[in-house]
């Protein structure tokens, strides 16, 4: 049985999702780097404010305080029982300073889970977002779209497209992630750590599909 899972994937891939609910039916901590920065710049910790000093120069936050906050979020308590990394590591530098990190507390990666989904598929989940320009209340064409086209059920205001969300910044940082990760993959690959599930259908069959590759949840 498997304690500690990564889950890989473009974005748009329904990771996150997939991450919250597995997580709470396995009791295992569900770990992702966003809520991690968050919560430690929340808390006031000194990696949190070492952290919040390059967020308020507008810096990324460089991977060694990253890998560093991953490796006391680790240790602590909450996480003894299990973890689901939602979206990490992201590069080779960063899976194998996890792996020396767990190494140091006795654990290991136990399954790494690739969500694949389509271009076309990712490209209708990524670029479906519409935001109202009077009051801000967001859309989905596809999952939640407004009653009427075009134009916002709160207020009747004119809905559009941000930049961050038009195709060609989308296909970009597709193209990205696929750059940074296919050699993931074949990292993993080489471990025999790597399962690939569709990340295509409904919710319960990609979960079930989940529950199948760790081998029934931990
Ligand atoms: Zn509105």
């Amino acid at each position: 049985m498997s304690a500690r899972v990564a889950f890989l994937g473009p974005p748009g891939a329904g990771k996150g999702t997939q991450a919250r609910d597995l997580a709470q039916e396995w009791g295992v901590l569900h770990l992702a780097t966003g809520d991690m920065l968050r919560e430690a710049v929340a808390a006031g910790n000194p990696l949190g404010r070492e952290a919040k000093g390059y967020m308020d120069k507008g810096a990324l936050v460089p991977d060694d305080v990253i890998i560093r906050m991953m490796g006391e979020r680790l240790a602590a308590r909450d996480a003894a029982g299990g973890v689901i990394l939602d979206g990490f590591p992201r590069t080779i530098a960063q899976a194998d300073s996890l792996a020396k990190l767990l190494k140091d507390l006795g654990q290991t990666l136990d399954t790494v889970i690739y969500f694949e989904v389509s271009e076309p598929e990712l490209l209708r989940r990524l670029t479906g977002r519409r935001v109202c320009r009077k009051c801000g209340h967001t859309y989905h064409l596809v999952s939640n779209p407004p009653k009427r086209a075009g134009i916002c059920d709160e207020c009747g205001g004119e809905l559009y497209q941000r930049d961050d969300d038009s195709e060609a910044t989308v296909r970009n940082r597709l193209q990205v992630y696929e750059r940074q990760t296919a050699p993931l993959l074949d990292y993993y690959r080489q471990r025999s750590s790597l399962k690939s599930v569709s990340g295509e259908g409904p919710l319960g069959t990609i979960r079930d599909a989940i529950r199948k590759a760790v081998g029934d949840g931990p």
